[in-house]
Parts: C-alpha cells; structure tokens; sequence
C-alpha cells in the first residue's frame, strides 16, 4: 500500500516545519520513496491524490467588471453627457445614435481586450518549467506540474526548484532564494538536518519552490507540491500581472489623453463662442460640438494597438518564439546585431563523436544520431577496439564522468540530459564499454560539475575493491594545464608532449570538431572530498574526442535573410577557435577568419574592445562574463543588441542586451527569467523570424496610427470649417457619430491582421530612436486631411450646384468620406513599397471581410428608408454613386504618386 504519513500532505505549521530538522532516512521513509525514485504507477496515483504541482491562480476581475470598465474613459463620460443633454432637449434620435456609439465601443474594446488576454494567457502556459526525475530509477523530464511527494528531483545551476525538496545529495549547491527571504546572498545547501527551530533562510538541508540554484549540483525528495509549498503559501502576495502595453504604446495613450482634453476644451470654447457670440440655436451647436468631439477624438486606437501586440505575440509564439516583456516586441524590430551562441542555437545540438584522438593514433568512429552501433577505423580499416586499451579506458571515464542518459523508444535512440554527454555514452557502447556494467561497480563519491567559466566536470568515483579514481573531462586547453603525463598505447604513463596534442588538436577543430579530452587520476580509497586543487598539473591525459554537430541549414538561411536586412550576426561561443572559425564559415557569418579569443579580450581594455568588436564576428573560448562586455561594446556604438544564452551566468548579458533571448530546451531558468523571448526551439532562424514579426508589429502600429489620425484630423477638419466660417455643415453630427461608429472600429483593426510586408526583411533597421510621430506622418497627417476635406466640400457643393437638396448633397458628402476611408486604408497597408501590384489590390480576407461589411452598413443607410429617417439621408443616383467612387480613386492616385515621390528622393539620397 503506497503510504505518504502525515508530514508531506498535513501542512499544519508543527507538521511541515519538522521536514528540515528530519534525517535523510527518515524523510525517505515519512515520504514512502527510496533514491531511485517512485514507480510511474505510483507516481500517478499520488498525482490523482494531490493534485497537480501548482500555484493557486490569481483571481482574475469578473467579466462584468471588465466590461464595465470600458465606460471609463473621458471621451466616454462626455457623450454620456451629451446622452442626457440631448435626451433633456427631447432630440431623442441623438440620444439613441450617441447610446449605441458608446455601447458598441464598450462590446467591441471588451471583446479585443478578452482575446489579447487569452493570448496571453496562453503564451504563458507555454513557459511552464520541466522538472529532472528519477522514476523506476531512470532520469526522466517531466512537466514540472506532473511532481508528486516522494519524487526525486534532480537540480543543478540555473534550474528553478520545482517543488519543496528535502535535500539528500548535494556538490557545491548553494541557491539563491531571495522570492522567499529577500536575501539576495545565495545560500550554500547541505544535507545534514538543521534545528527545528531554524528560520527559513537557515534551512541549509531544503530547497524550495520557486528559488533558483546559482551554483553546483544536487538531488531532493520532494515534500510539498503546489499550494502546499512555501511559495505556494505566500503566492496571494505575489500574482504576477502583466499589462499588455509597450513603451510606443504607453506614449500613445499619453498622446490620445492629451488630444482629447484639448479637443474637449477647443469643443467648449466653440460651443460658447458658438451660442453666445454667433448667436446659434444651442441644441445645433452642441450637437456640432459632440461631433467635432466624436471625429477628433481618436478612442478607438489604444484598443486597436493593443490587439495589434496581442495578434503580434500570438504570431510569434506560432513561430516558436515566446514573449516574456511585451516591449521586447517593439525592441526586435529595431535590431541591428545578433550576438548568438553556437552549440544548438546555430548548430544543431545533435552530436556524434566522429574521431578519437590517442597519443600515438587518430581513429574515426561511424554511426548514426545517438545509436550506440559504429564501427572504428584505423586509416579506413574498421578495427576491433579492444586492440587499444586506452579507448576502454577513455569510454569508462565517458561512462562514470556524465550526468546524461541513453534511451530507445520506437526505436529511436535520444538522450536524457547533456546532447554531449549522450553522445559520450554512444562512444562508450562502440567501444564495447558497457554504462550498466560500469555503473555497478563504480559508485560515484563525488563531483565537480561542469561550468562554463572552468570549463571541465570531474567525478570521483569508488569501487568494490577498494580503488578509487578521478574522472575529469573538459576543453582541452583546460585539461591539458591539468596533466601532468600521458597514458601511451602500451598502456604506461609517460611525460606529458604538449606539442604533440596541440598541434594535432587543431586538424580535428579546422574541420569543425567539438573537441573534449579526457584525464584521470587514480587516488587513496579514503579520499572522499573532490577539491579543484587536487587536480592541478596531476591529471594522466587519456585522449581526446572529436564531435560533429552540423549547422542547421534554416540557420545558415536565416543568416543570408540578416545580412540582406542589414543586421550583423555574431558568434560567442565557449568552443574552441579554429572549430568556431570553422562552423562560423559553414553557416555564412561574415569575417570568418577573424576570431577574437577570450584571453584575448581579457587583454583589451574597453576601449580598444569598442574599437575591435563590430570587426570580429565570431568569439571563441568565452565565458559569461564576456558576453557583457561585448554587449556594452556593441550598445556603445548606439546599436540595438539581442544576445541569446542559456547558462545562470548569462543572466546579467541578457538582462543587459535590448532584447535577452532564451533557449527554452536547453537554457537555464535563471536564463529564461532574465530574457525578454524564450526560444522554445533554440533555434537561430527563430530569432530571425522574431524580428521579422517585430518589424512587421511596428509598421502595423505605425500603419494604423498614420490611418486614425488624419481620418480623425478630416472629419474634426469638416466640422470646425463650416463652424468658423458660419456654413451649413456637409456631414450631420449624427452622420459623424456613425461613421465614426462603423469605420474606427473596423478598418482600424483590419491593419492590425496586416502581413508582413515583401521587403520588411531587406531595409535596414530603423533607428533605436526613431519617433513615431515623425515629420513625415505630420505631413502626412496634414496632406490627408485635406484632401479629405476638400472631397466631402467639393461633393457636398457640387451637389448643391446641380440643385439636390441639402439632405441628398449630405447623403453624398458622408459616402464620399466613408470611400476615402477605405483607398486610405488600401494605400497605408504598403507603405514602403508600392499599393499598385496585385496583390496589394487583392488584399487580405480581414480586409475585404470590412470592406463588405461597411459597404452594406453605408447602402442600408442610404437607401433603407427608416435609417433614412434616423440619419436624415436620401438615396444616390447611380452616376452620382460613381462619382463617389471616382473621388476615393483620385485621393488614392495623389497620396500614391507623393509617396512615390518621396520613396524615389529617399532613395536618390540614400
Ligand atoms: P555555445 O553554446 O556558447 O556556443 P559551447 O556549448 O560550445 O558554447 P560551453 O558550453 O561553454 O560552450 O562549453 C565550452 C567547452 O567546454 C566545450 O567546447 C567543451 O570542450 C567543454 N564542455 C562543454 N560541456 C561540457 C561538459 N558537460 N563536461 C565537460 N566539458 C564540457
């Protein structure tokens, strides 16, 4: 009977406080588990039973409420007022138009706002974390919601402990859990118990939910899972929540305030200059004025443009890239550099040992993937590897120095944990080594883990006969300081030839081969305590592997698709130089031969890397700590940087880039938490089409600011002329109140659905601080609303010559506005390039679909009669229909040849 006592469920103070002040044993038993972990069946039970490791999700505001504040908006409250103005003036068919304005605004803004809300609820589903467990003793990643009490769970730098854990195995841990204390000092882990009594900080033998692991390795029992953690119990206070907003939508919100309080007051100026100086009648009046409120005011953009970020992050997410920080969206548009890492963002983290190297022989090893079947060749003869005892020894030391794991399912070969160390233990199978056989009888001690800044991992391992051994593996520059001597092919040490190895070491990396060596040292059986130390200049060097890792070929195209939009890509990698230069040319980065080392860097000061970086695209042989300082050097020429990393190290690059990318499979979650996007395919072409939606999101929200406003600027125009200069207005207050209704609502939201653009990838990057209202949308602004303004009076008085009543010349005067409104839109959908290809007149369904749907809206108020009576409009002629038709024609010929025009003198210029 599976049996968890009361200490994991009862989360009575007493209770749970004790799991720190309990043995290894005892935890292992209150929790009914054992170190090599539960049974799946097991496991799913206990999952039935506790439900889901989970936080409690933050209540969200009820739909009413939502929808209710929607009403909260100035431009809102002012035509409820007019609402009960009108009504008291007994103008009931104002009442009713302003009603359903202000209704129809509320229904639509709260059914966008629901969607961009689920957007985003569900690109956050996409950034649950993985927890590492042993089950039917195999390590195995599952969903981190998945942990039960009594799983094992393996940690290690950069991961976020996924429940609350009793540790029982801990190397060099220490875990930085200021979510929980505010301490933001990491503390070392151990297992031994601590006090009852101890505080949360002091619980040295715990890690818990939530926290991050800074350094080292460890193993843990799981105690409490979701509401039951530490966390979990504090998680009210902590309801993380995002608004869906950026810095250029921020700024537009702030723009659209102040439009509309000054519109507000010139409305109330004209409205008393109106009543008491002009001496109009005040109903008229005020109806003008809410009009020339209603066309000026532009209330229905921030909802556009938050649908827009909202259709833009869905868009990305279906690209395999998550948004963490909604500004990132806008920061991608702008990139002008993209620092990468190499192995598995640029490559394809696939590996395969394809050469050994030994002090007297180069071997080749065949195969396939991950399968542990190849032959070894000799100078293209297939050998048999128990010729050189060496290789076995190598193999063992692969076995017993990794942390990773083989599996077969379906019979394909995958590897748990590390690609490398998967692809060590297929090296090991090859050379007839067994990882079972050597499992057995070497029981680990202890271990130093790999760390990108030492770049070696060594173990120290125990067995049955009283032998005990250090394992090291690492970059070969590393380990070769570390040694001391060689083992040769009779099998006997001899003094290290640095020479020999190093030169040889360079025909493996020319051809692109991640080198890794190996080295042991045999110690005293009491020798329990693995210190750095003992390993320097001590180490027998073994051999070194040779790894192929191809480029992703989507990642050389991507690469193409950079320079042609004229952004540079950059490669830092912790590999070897000459591999580095060798994959570099393989993938198509520019320079390929010019590579900066990181002793190298560490030579130049920040000045002379300032002067240095934009030449060099490919640094070698780095550590973290570098990818800041090539940061800061690429952001002191004013270039916008994106930097991808994995490691906990690479938070502060990332938090320093402008847009931090990272890799979702294979990164940290320190990483993840410091980066602005998440890869969750680590692949390079994803970034490259990250920037291409970034680009194609900015020029939408650009698209439809430079739509709106001088839409909103030719309406408001159309009013305050015939006001000023005392004319009988060409479009009815009422009329205002409906195009507004139909048209900002739906042909503005139709740009947000806009495609990308066909040369979005081939102009440069805009500047970091470009402004968006630019000399060039003023103008625009201005030319707009002018031919709008003379369209509506040249109709309207072409009208009134021929003798149509005021009513039919009206009638003309909104159509023609509605039209204009539509060329506009087709001509703002292209504008850095031509609106006069097919495809551009065949526009998008979203288009069409408005299109269609506005028309009828304008033929039913036209010639349907009781609309006619509501909207005081009479039905057009056909010819005169045409007419209509032919001025949204003329005002897409002029708008089209001026961009024309101003593209061509760009490009003379240019
Ligand atoms: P990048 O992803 O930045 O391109 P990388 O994966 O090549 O880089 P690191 O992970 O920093 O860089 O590795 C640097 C070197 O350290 C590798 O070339 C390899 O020789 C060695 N190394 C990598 N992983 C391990 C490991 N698990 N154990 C021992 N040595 C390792």
């Amino acid at each position: 009977m599976d049996d968890v006592r009361h200490l994991s469920m009862n989360t009575s103070k007493n209770s749970v406080s004790a799991w720190h002040n309990l043995s290894v044993e005892s935890s292992f038993e209150t929790v009914n588990t054992s170190a090599t972990g539960l049974k799946q069946q097991v496991a799913e039970e206990r999952l039935k039973r506790y439900g889901k490791n989970s936080l409690p999700k933050a209540k969200k505001r009820s739909a009413f409420i939502r929808f209710l504040s929607h009403f909260h908006n100035i431009l809102i409250y002012v035509l409820l007022g007019s609402a009960v103005v009108t009504a008291a003036l007994a103008h009931w068919i104002d009442t009713g138009v302003i009603l359903a304005v202000v209704m129809a605004n509320a229904i639509i803004s709260f059914i966008q706002e629901g969607k961009a809300e689920s957007a985003m609820g569900a690109i956050q589903q996409m950034l649950a974390p993985i927890a590492h467990v042993i089950r039917d003793a195999e390590r195995v990643s599952i969903d981190g919601e998945e942990l039960v009490p009594g799983d094992i769970v393996l940690i290690e730098a950069g991961d976020k402990v996924p429940a609350d854990l009793r540790l029982f195995d801990a190397h060099g841990l220490s875990i930085q859990e200021s979510i929980l204390t505010g301490e933001s000092v990491a503390v070392e882990k151990l297992t031994s118990p601590v006090d009852e009594q101890a505080a949360l900080g002091d619980r040295t033998c715990m890690a818990f939910s939530g926290t991050l692991v800074s350094s080292g390795q460890g193993k843990g029992i799981v105690i409490a899972t979701g509401g039951n953690t530490e966390i979990g119990r504090i998680s009210r206070l902590l309801s993380e929540v995002e608004t869906l907003t950026t810095p250029l939508i921020r700024q537009m919100n702030v723009f659209a305030k102040w439009l509309t309080l000054v519109i507000l007051v010139l409305a109330s100026i004209l409205l008393v200059f109106g009543y008491f100086s002009a001496q109009h009648d005040f109903a008229e009046m005020f109806m003008s004025v809410v009009g020339l409120s209603v066309a000026a005011i532009p209330e229905g953009l921030p909802a556009v443009l938050t649908i827009t970020l909202a259709i833009g992050v869905q868009a990305m997410a279906r690209r395999q890239a998550i948004v963490r920080r909604l500004p990132a969206i806008e920061t991608l548009g702008s990139v002008s550099v993209i620092c990468s890492d190499k192995t598995g963002t640029l490559t394809r983290n696939e590996m395969m040992v394809a050469s050994v190297l030994t002090q007297q022989h180069l071997f080749t090893i065949e195969g396939e993937g991950y399968r542990p079947k190849g032959a070894l060749k000799l100078n293209e003869q297939q050998i048999s590897p128990s010729e050189h005892s060496v290789l076995e020894e190598m193999a063992r030391a692969a076995i017993l120095c990794n942390d990773a794991s083989l599996i077969e399912r379906e019979g394909v070969w995958r590897t748990e944990g590390d690609p490398m160390e998967g692809a060590l233990l297929s090296f090991s199978a090859k050379m007839n080594v067994e990882a079972r056989t050597e499992l057995a009888l070497w029981k680990r001690t202890d271990a130093i883990p790999f760390d990108a800044r030492h770049r070696y991992m060594a173990t120290l391992s125990h067995d049955h006969q009283h032998h005990a051994c250090i394992f090291v593996k690492g970059a070969p520059e590393r380990i070769l300081e570390m040694c001391d001597s060689q083992r040769n092919a009779s099998g006997q040490n001899e003094a290290l030839d640095r020479e020999h190895w190093q030169q040889k070491m360079l025909t493996m990396a020319a051809k692109g081969q991640r080198l890794l060596a190996f080295a042991m040292k045999p110690v005293d059986a009491n020798y329990s305590v693995l210190e750095q130390d003992d390993l320097q200049h001590s180490l027998i060097l073994l051999g070194i592997v040779g790894l192929i890792d191809p480029p992703r070929s989507e990642a050389i195209k991507a690469v193409a698709e950079c320079h042609v939009a004229g952004i540079r890509v950059k490669m830092i990698t912790g590999d070897h130089a000459e591999t580095a230069a060798a994959i570099a040319k393989q993938i198509g980065l520019k320079n390929s031969q010019n590579v900066l080392t990181g002793k190298e860097l560490d030579g130049l000061d920040e000045q002379q890397l300032k002067a240095q970086v934009l030449e060099c695209d490919i640094f070698a042989r780095t550590s973290p700590e570098h990818k800041l300082r090539l940061v800061t050097a690429i952001q002191a020429h004013g270039l916008t940087v994106a930097m991808t990393g994995d490691g906990v190290n690479d938070a502060p690059a990332l938090k320093r880039a402008d847009a931090g990318i990272a890799m979702g499979l294979k990164g940290s979650e320190a990483a993840k938490e410091a980066a602005e996007l998440v890869l969750a395919d680590d692949n390079f072409a994803t970034i490259v089409s990250a920037v291409r939606e970034g680009r194609t999101v900015y020029d939408n929200l650009k698209k439809i600011i430079s739509w709106t406003l001088p839409t909103n600027a030719g309406e408001a125009m159309t009013i305050i002329v015939a006001l000023l200069f005392g004319m009988t207005l060409p479009i009815t207050p009422v009329q205002i109140l409906w195009v507004n209704l139909i048209t900002a609502v739906t042909l503005g939201i139709a740009l947000a659905f806009e495609p990308t653009e066909e040369n979005t990838m081939r102009r440069p990057p805009r500047s970091r601080d470009e402004s968006l209202l630019s000399v060039e949308l003023m103008w625009h602004i201005v030319l707009v609303s002018m031919l709008f303004l003379s369209g509506v009076y040249g109709i309207y008085h072409y009208a009134i010559n021929q003798g149509y009543s005021v009513e039919l010349a009206r009638t003309l005067a909104v159509n023609t506005l509605v039209v204009m409104e539509i060329f506009h839109l087709f001509f703002i959908r292209n504008i850095h390039g031509t609106s006069l290809t097919w495809k551009a007149i065949c526009g998008t369904k979203v288009i069409w679909r408005v299109v269609f749907v506005i028309s009828c809206a304008q033929f039913a108020i036209t010639y349907l009669p009781w609309l006619q009576a509501i909207f005081g409009t009479e039905s057009i002629a056909f010819w005169d229909g045409i007419l209509v038709v032919g001025i949204g024609v003329m005002l897409f010929v002029v708008i089209e040849v001026e961009k024309q025009l101003r593209l061509l003198v760009g490009r003379v210029r240019a």
